[in-house]
């Protein structure tokens, strides 16, 4: 069939925003999701009848192409901001950490680590030239940035919550990145950060944009799998499926890296080459809870005795419980295939999460548990060492026709749905000067 189709492959934030601005521009789009459900690592399940993301996701302030889109599809007045109170767990106690008050109080780092700690931040939130950190790993610069111990509290379990074992791998720009990032979205430095949700969680963005592709005659296909890519010659040709073969003239890959590597012909140099970049993988506790546990948002842990590095009470940014649901905590851990809780089932990640509950607050108790579940994905995170820039690949790939999408083209910025937008639509944009 159709010369001149698009076919998109993968059903998250990416693709769907890949699929509607092609759409827009009056293109013949198909989108492939191998998932019954789309919106990816933004997917949601039913909780009390009312969809929930599987993970937690907030906006921030510096995330433009999302409030773009957001207001392009008539979804602005359902975006809300709020302060997200951040907590440290340690020495066995909860300390609040949103205000220069509280990381003067921070009593488990020394008057000079605190000092050095907010100097640092400070010149984070200023600082744009982070190609000379490139060859630089985050655990080095922190350390001589704010001191050993301030690395060691507050730092280190900072980058165990996202990538386990690997913590001291990764490279300076990528913590640069993140601190920048959550330093914009604090309007003055004596006010907490403010953070953003859509009424309804990323499902309401998901929604829109999926009825306005079909809206603008784009065919959106789930259950779908793509195998592998038609790229013979020297353009791609189309893709085959679990549905069959697909002909087409222009493919966007919007999936990540590995999966995209499976797709290319066993002996693709440029697989090889994609095959640089590792992955951790996610599992994530949901908790819906009777009460709320703590005022925070964001509570980092760094206790020998509890099995994760953090937790997020997701109920006090997006209050869900004001429309008639439950509190809602998030528990995510982050491993490798060589990790033995990549073979754990469920209800071990589960026990871990509530037995560190226990720890942390000593008044929890089973009863206020209404509903736990958990989910996974092999690509949570990729890992990103000093020179990671070097390794990205570029939104075309080398056969004519294809391109690709995937978070690790944000480096030195971690993944997120607005950035993904961006390159989206930037994307879109080649595709169609290109056809
Ligand atoms: C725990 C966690 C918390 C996060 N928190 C935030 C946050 O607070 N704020 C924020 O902005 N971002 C956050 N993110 C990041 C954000 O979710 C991702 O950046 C974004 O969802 C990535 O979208 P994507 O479309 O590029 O990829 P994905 O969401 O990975 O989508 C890829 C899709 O491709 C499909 N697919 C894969 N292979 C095939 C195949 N062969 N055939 C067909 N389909 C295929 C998959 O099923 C999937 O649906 C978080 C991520 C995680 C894991």
């Amino acid at each position: 069939m159709s010369g001149n189709r698009i076919i998109i492959i993968g059903g998250g934030i990416s693709g769907l925003t890949a699929a509607w601005e092609l759409t827009r521009r009056g293109r013949e789009v198909v989108l492939l999701e191998r998932r019954d459900v789309l919106g990816g690592l933004a997917r949601s399940v039913p909780l009390s009848g009312k969809p929930l993301e599987v993970y937690y996701h907030f906006i921030c302030s510096g995330d433009r192409h999302l409030m773009e889109l957001v207001k392009e599809l008539g979804l602005a007045e359902k975006l809300r901001w709020r302060p997200g109170r951040t907590s440290y767990f340690v020495n066995g106690q909860l300390y609040p950490f949103t205000t220069p008050l509280d990381l003067l109080r921070f009593s488990p780092v020394s008057l000079t680590g605190r000092l050095r700690f907010g100097l640092h931040a400070l010149r984070c939130r200023r600082m744009t030239d982070w190609q000379r950190l490139e060859h630089l790993s985050a655990e080095q610069w922190l350390i001589d940035s704010v001191g050993r111990q301030a690395y060691e509290v507050v730092w280190r379990p900072l980058l165990e919550v996202k990538f386990g074992r690997h913590h001291d791998k990764i490279s300076a720009p990528w913590i640069w990145h993140r601190i920048h990032r959550y330093s914009q979205s604090r309007s003055s430095l004596l006010r907490p950060e403010r953070f953003g949700y859509l009424e309804g969680g990323s499902h309401t963005l998901l929604t829109a944009l999926q009825r306005t592709i079909t809206a603008q005659g784009g065919v959106i296909r789930t259950g779908v799998e793509v195998f592998s890519l038609d790229c013979s010659g020297q353009r791609i040709a189309g893709v085959e499926t679990s549905s069959g073969y697909y002909e087409a003239d222009t493919v966007i890959a919007a999936v990540p890296l590995p999966e995209l590597v499976r797709l290319l012909p066993a002996d693709s140099e440029y697989g090889r080459r994609l095959s640089r970049v590792q992955f951790t993988s996610v599992a994530c506790v949901r908790l819906a809870l009777r009460r709320s546990l703590t005022d925070s948002f964001w509570v980092n842990v760094n206790a020998a005795n509890v099995a994760f590095n953090g937790f997020i009470e997701y109920s006090n940014l997006n209050p869900w419980r004001e429309y008639g649901g439950s509190d809602i905590l998030y528990i995510p851990f982050y491993f490798d295939s060589s990790d033995e809780r990549d073979e754990w089932p469920d209800s071990r990640f589960i026990e871990s999460a509530i037995q560190g509950l226990r720890l942390i607050q000593p008044e929890f108790v089973q009863e206020w548990v209404e509903e736990a579940t958990l989910s996974r994905d092999r690509y949570g995170q990729a890992i990103c060492p000093p020179g990671f820039g070097e390794r990205v690949p570029a939104l075309r790939a080398p056969t004519e026709g294809l391109y690709v999408l995937d978070s690790t083209q944000l480096y030195p910025a971690d993944r997120n749905l607005s950035g993904m937008i961006g390159l989206a639509r930037s994307v879109a944009q080649m595709a169609t000067d290109e056809q």
